[in-house]
């Protein structure tokens, strides 16, 4: 621990993201960076706690206080070094983390200032390409072959912790290119895609091999190899099969932010398959992040307005005694979509959507109270009756995504990700991969 009084005369101090009204109008990334003094003296604020709560927070089990120390002491390469010991891709993390860490941060229950330890990760990683202490590896081989089918978070960590381990590792990916989630699903304004990119190239010349537009039969997997990794994901949205759903202007979220980065990698659609909210008055139905990053693409394509509705009641304001630290606190989330300007609304349910000439021109709406289930489990939802119709032309929505049912597999077969957990984070993803990589070893090589 370099400077153990920090915590004390050194506030918190975020990078923050560009101002609104500049970053609406590109889909460049919206984090600032820090100069190199300010980001060791936040790196001096972790205090090297006894029990470090962020450590064990994080899925990945990232050593935050060490490298913390050793950023601080301007040892960046040092790091570095500790950094990518848990951690493929810190400069995935780095930016698009929620950041679980801080939340149970010893200084986020006592000032709530908690170290800045995911924007601290990302200057970690940005340091390690730009002062090449990242530079390819190829391993000796050891003659066992794996197959890696889907090239989301999970594919790529279980890909390049097996081929660092001598593995010959092939990703069969359905998309034109590799990142999941990451690459079309994740704006860009969060995850610009030439991070990927950077990466993908690094795995290629350490001897991965990238195979693109090739959807695998999970029932009949392609022979020759001795593992599998199976990191598809979640493929299959959750719908509103309601009245109205085939009307012109209702998508899928992923039909837009996919479309979305496609069109920012050079793609043309015409204006029949063309998902874009230019002059719309767009409704997004899911309170999540996926919904909020419908409402950052939206303002980007330039819309006239943004309406966000959820079924669920408003969640709890600034503190939640069910979720107290060092848990995550389920509590009111403003995200940056929200300050871009967005009305919100709670306890809506969906119940048709209307339209004129099979054109959506709004959605009909009733309030929902949730009473507590007398069985326990899952409260249960009552229509109130009262009623109200939405005017819009975009119906977006984001409302999660189904668990897939797989096959099942034989002894040499390995499932990653969300296609193992149902829908998370980038964060657990990675650490899925990595514990698949580590079965996968296990299997081979005993
Ligand atoms: C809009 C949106 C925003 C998000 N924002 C964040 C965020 O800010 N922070 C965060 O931590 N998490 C975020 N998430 C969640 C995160 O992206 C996922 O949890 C993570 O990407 C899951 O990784 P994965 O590798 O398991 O699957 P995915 O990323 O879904 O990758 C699966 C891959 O498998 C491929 N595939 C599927 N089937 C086949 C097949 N049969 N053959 C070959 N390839 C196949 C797919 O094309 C895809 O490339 C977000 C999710 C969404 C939808
Ligand atoms: S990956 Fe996320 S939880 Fe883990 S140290 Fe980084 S920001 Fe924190």
């Amino acid at each position: 621990m370099g400077n153990p009084r920090a915590f004390l005369s050194i506030p918190r101090k975020e990078a923050d993201l560009r101002p609104v009204n500049e970053r609406i109008h590109d889909f460049s990334e919206m984090e600032q960076i820090l100069n190199t003094n300010d980001r060791q003296q936040q790196a001096s604020r972790c205090m090297d706690c006894g029990v470090p709560f962020c450590h064990w927070a994080c899925p990945l089990g990232n050593k935050q206080p060490e490298w913390n120390d050793a950023l601080y002491k301007g040892d960046w390469e040092l790091a570095y070094k500790l950094l990518a010991k848990t951690n493929d891709f810190p400069e995935f993390t780095g930016r698009v983390c929620p950041a679980l860490c801080e939340k149970s941060c010893v200084l986020n229950l006592s000032i709530k200032e908690p170290v800045t330890c995911r924007e601290n990760e990302c200057a970690i990683i940005e340091r390690a390409f730009t002062e090449s202490y990242i530079v390819p590896e190829i391993p000796e081989r050891n003659g066992k072959r794996v197959l890696v089918i889907g090239s989301g978070p999970a594919g790529l960590a279980a890909a390049n912790q097996l081929n660092h381990k001598g593995f010959s590792v092939t990703v069969y990916e359905k998309d034109e290119a590799a990142g999941g989630l990451l690459r079309f699903g994740i704006p860009n304004f969060k995850l610009s895609k030439s991070v990927i990119d950077r990466r993908i190239s690094l795995m290629e010349q350490e001897g991965v091999n990238f195979v693109y537009n090739k959807t695998v039969d999970l029932e009949k997997l392609p022979e020759g190899y001795d593992a599998y990794v199976i990191s598809t994901g979640t493929p299959q949205a959750r719908d509103l099969k309601i009245e109205g759903r085939d009307l012109k202007g209702v998508y899928l979220a992923l039909e837009m932010l996919g479309q979305q980065t496609r069109v920012l990698m050079g793609e043309t659609f015409d204006k029949q398959n063309l998902v874009n909210a230019k002059g719309k008055k767009v409704l997004v139905i899911g309170g999540g992040d996926t919904g909020s990053d419908c409402i950052g693409t939206a303002h980007r394509q330039g819309c006239k307005s943004v309406t966000q509705i959820e079924i669920m009641p408003k969640p709890p304001v600034g503190e939640n005694p069910a979720t107290p630290w060092p848990n995550w606190p389920v509590v009111l989330k403003t995200s940056y979509a929200h300050e871009e300007g967005c009305e919100r609304r709670w306890l809506l349910n969906t119940n048709k959507f209307i339209g004129k000439n099979g054109v959506l021109t709004g959605a009909e709406v009733e309030e929902v109270e949730w009473e507590p289930n007398p069985e326990g489990g899952r409260p249960i939802m009552k229509l109130t009756g009262k009623k109200e119709v939405i005017e819009c032309d975009m119906v977006l929505l984001a409302m999660g995504f189904l668990k897939p049912q797989l096959p099942e597999f034989g002894p040499n077969v390995f499932v990653a990700g969300d296609a193992a957990s149902g829908a998370s984070l980038v964060v657990r993803a990675i650490a899925s991969g990595r514990k698949a990589s580590q079965d996968v070893e296990k299997y081979l090589l005993g």
